[in-house]
């Protein structure tokens, strides 16, 4: 089964890209690839993951550990379960930092305070000797993003960083990334089903369904002018404040499993514009300008006369 299938990405330096989507897409399937964290059932079947040129993906595993939470760090959607609960947070990025870098033992702990006086911890020399389950929500993730920039990545992954938060941690939560990301150039690949979060955050946007790439744009250019029913479904099922919607309107149906995928395009049995090709013809992604591409055999003239 493939749960990721024909992706092809880029992200530059100090650029955000949001991967969108609902629960199934492949989205964290996409991400643990590039962090080669697969679990045992899965594997690269073939392609490359370029890091500043380096295939990441045909580096030996020793290599790998190197790269992970080194160059490339990732931050997970709960951290009550990514730290370890058994360690104080500050050995965790003690630990990190003993790893990936070449300070001198006796500058880490100095190095973990500051890294967690970044994230805007408060009492960062308290906090360094306490365990998760002393920290709240908000702080807990606060802590995996501290032990994830510790090492200066090049590229942060966010995988739905803020969903276990409430709204006002979560925005300040995003603002700290912001402006993390500021200082450091680094780039981040922020994987979220919020919309409202990518609006917030990303310069350019992928929206996957069923392990593929459905819709590529600017951020901009993608909530002005989107372009794929799916998308479009996505959008019109996000609360406004401006409309007194009694019902917002919901995308029938679930995302197929890997195992049961329709012919023709992935999208055809919950699409309100499914045609006969639709059934018989995968649409492959093309690009409908410069920088904005959509894999619907509708798109972009007949989409719109549709609607
Ligand atoms: Fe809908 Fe057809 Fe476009 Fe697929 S190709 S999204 S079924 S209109």
């Amino acid at each position: 089964m493939r749960a990721v299938d024909g992706v092809s990405l880029s992200v530059g330096r100090g650029r955000t890209l949001g991967i969108v989507g609902e629960s199934g897409c492949g989205k964290s399937v996409l991400s643990l690839s590039v962090m080669r964290l697969l679990p045992p059932n899965g594997r690269i079947a073939s392609g490359r993951v370029l890091l500043d040129g380096t295939d990441l993906a045909g580096l030996p595993h020793s290599a790998m550990r190197k790269v992970r939470g080194g160059r490339v760090a990732m931050i997970f959607q709960e951290p009550m379960t990514s730290l370890n609960p058994v360690h104080t947070v500050g050995f965790q990025i003690v630990e990190a930092l003993a790893v990936h870098t070449e300070h001198p033992a006796a500058a880490l702990r100095d190095r973990a305070i500051e890294a967690l006086r970044r994230v805007r911890i408060p009492a960062p020399e308290r906090r360094f000797h306490e365990y998760p389950h002393q920290l709240s929500g908000g702080m807990r993730q606060r802590v995996m993003i501290a032990m994830a920039l510790s090492c200066e990545p090049s590229l942060l992954i966010a995988d739905e960083p803020t969903t276990a938060l409430d709204v006002t941690v979560q925005a300040e939560i995003l603002d700290l990334l912001r402006t993390l990301q500021q200082e450091s150039g680094m780039a981040i690949i922020l994987i979220t089903h919020d919309l409202g979060v990518v609006a917030e955050m990303a310069d350019d946007v992928a929206v996957m369904y069923a392990g593929r790439i459905v819709e590529q744009a600017p951020a901009a250019s993608l909530f002005a002018d989107p372009q794929h029913p799916y998308t479009l479904g996505l959008l019109s099922s996000i609360p406004r404040l401006d409309e007194d919607a009694a019902r917002l309107p919901a995308i029938a149906g679930r995302v197929p499993a890997p195992h049961a995928l329709p012919p023709g395009c992935r999208f055809n049995p919950r699409c309100v514009f499914a045609a006969e090709r639709c059934r018989a013809e995968v649409p492959a992604l093309r690009p409908l300008d410069d920088t904005h591409a959509v894999a619907c055999h509708l798109a972009p003239v007949e989409l719109h006369a549709a609607a």
